[in-house]
């Protein structure tokens, strides 16, 4: 059965860009939700407890399972790996990957550049949903939003970095300003 990871921070560690008690329902409650429903799903199929959570998804389409299964494994699979892999990109301090921001400036042009096309696809994202950077089929940088909480995974990408856009993420300190809190986001992403 898959676990629910720490934060790698305090619940106030990232104000006041996002709040502690954000945080703490978002992770507590939300992500805890996603966990045991894909638990739940998965005991049915002794055979993929054995697999990683993300290769699940990225064999999602083939997976020997019944359909509804299948939808409970998208949603609350990726529910489950989604926030896991949103934690770790954020911290109360920078912690630039040179790397990734030598390969985004070669793929964008510029930082700016990329931030500016990540924060497009966030901000005109219709309802609930994630925006992502992806190292495409091709190892290719790629900028887009995929609806609910569906996996670059699925589509055979490499996801590198994410923002999630469910309301749930930032309602009680944005309410409806959706832009505000992806502004505010970008000081609290620790690799660019
Ligand atoms: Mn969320």
């Amino acid at each position: 059965m898959f676990q629910l990871p720490q934060l790698p921070y305090a619940y106030d560690a990232l104000e006041p860009h996002i709040d502690a008690k954000t945080m703490e329902i978002h992770h507590d409650k939300h992500h805890q939700a996603y966990l045991d429903k894909f638990n739940a799903t998965l005991e049915k199929y002794p055979e993929l407890q054995n697999m990683k959570a993300h290769e699940i998804l990225k064999d999602l389409a083939k997976l020997e399972v019944e359909e509804a299964d299948r939808k409970s494994l998208r949603n609350n699979g990726g529910g489950y790996v989604n926030h896991s892999i949103f934690w770790k990109l954020m911290g109360p301090a920078k912690e630039i990957d040179e790397a990734l921001v030598k390969e985004i400036k070669e793929t964008f042009g510029s930082i700016e550049n990329f931030k500016n096309e990540f924060t497009q696809a966030a901000s005109t994202h219709f309802g609930s949903g994630w925006a992502w950077l992806v190292r495409d089929e091709n190892k290719k940088l790629k900028v887009y939003s995929l609806p609910n909480q569906d996996s670059p995974y699925t589509l055979g990408h490499e996801p590198i970095l994410t923002l999630d856009l469910w309301e749930h993420a930032y309602y009680l300190n944005y309410q409806n300003r959706r832009p505000d809190y992806i502004t505010a986001w970008w000081n609290v992403l620790k690799m660019i």
